[in-house]
């Protein structure tokens, strides 16, 4: 009989049943994120250290203060991490690449333009692996296929881009050497569900089909195009239950600077009221706090035959 009881308890206590716990995310600041099923944990995009206006205008090096990664590694509760990832190699995605890498463990996983910004510092005892377009892999339970796509322009009317192009081979930390590098987006599956990770907000036609199914949509909406864009035309493709901005934040500023100033037009009002009417069930449009844990709700079946995956590129 106790026995009864308690199993009937540990079905409606998910937190007395470790397979029950499911995923958890955590926003790290700018674009960065944190992935875990309490065992594998994916970071993508940590950045604790932001440059100065020496690195703007001195051609200072803009290299990563290793008591910033601490502190904010430690105030997101990461100890230790299997993978880490960057969308592309703008400064404000992959400064401290090196040093997560050293500090946690993860396997830095990118494109040439990557490895050559992780790698540099002999100090950081970084680790990498190559990934390419389309071809999955497995982190503990994590499933990741990582997807090329595009770097929208800054400008949109002029179509200029800041920085395109790789990283350069005698990269030394110059700052205008984080050049755009590789573009990528990352569809995630796990036995407790399916995300997928995309710092990019434009609409990009070839990646709509690979996006599909995921329980939860992690998008960057810094710089986009336009409200229709991404919402209607992003968001609404997508047709995740669960939306959560990323890249909102006023990046350029010190993380102990005026934490909760946020980038002008972000417009994250504007993006919940559209996105609430752009398709049924109307998803949860979870707008995060730094460090706060995201809990991720399997809804949607990843496909367990693989000829049923949604195809990548199609
Ligand atoms: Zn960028
Ligand atoms: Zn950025």
């Amino acid at each position: 009989m106790i026995i009864r009881i308690l199993a009937v308890v540990a079905l409606w206590f998910p937190g007395f049943n470790a397979s029950a716990e499911g995923l958890t995310a955590r926003w790290l600041g700018v674009a960065g994120l944190s992935i875990s099923d309490g065992e594998t944990t994916l970071l993508f995009d940590p950045v604790f250290t932001k440059p100065t206006w020496r690195h703007w205008f001195m051609g200072e090096e803009f290299r990563s203060n290793p008591e910033r990664v601490k502190a904010g590694l430690e105030a997101a509760g990461i100890k230790t991490a299997q993978a880490v990832f960057a969308s592309h190699c703008h400064f404000d995605h992959v400064a401290d690449i090196g040093a997560v890498s050293g500090t946690t463990g993860a396997v830095v996983r990118g494109g040439p333009s990557l490895k050559r910004i992780a790698l540099k510092d002999p100090q950081e005892k970084a680790k990498f692996e190559d990934i390419e377009d389309k071809k999955e892999f497995m982190v503990g339970k994590f499933k990741v296929i990582p997807f090329r796509r595009q770097h929208a322009a800054i400008l949109h009317k002029l179509a200029i881009k800041f920085l395109p192009g790789e990283v350069p081979e005698d990269f030394h930390f110059g700052f205008y050497q984080f050049k755009e590098g590789e573009v990528w987006a990352f569809r995630i599956e796990h036995p407790d569900g399916a995300l997928l990770v995309d710092q990019g907000s434009h609409f990009f036609e070839p990646h709509a089909d690979f996006a599909k199914k995921t329980d939860a949509y992690f998008v960057g909406i810094a710089n986009k195009k336009s409200l229709e864009d991404l919402v209607d035309k992003n968001m609404k493709r997508i047709e995740a239950p669960m939306v959560v901005p990323l890249h909102f934040d006023f990046f350029l500023l010190q993380h102990d600077q005026l934490e909760e100033m946020r980038l002008p037009g972000n417009q994250i009002g504007e993006i919940r009221e559209r996105l609430q009417k752009a398709y049924e069930p109307a998803p949860n449009f979870f707008v995060p706090k730094r460090n706060e844990e995201i809990k991720i709700l399997k809804k949607i079946m990843p496909a367990a035959n693989p000829g049923e995956s949604p195809a990548p590129g199609a």
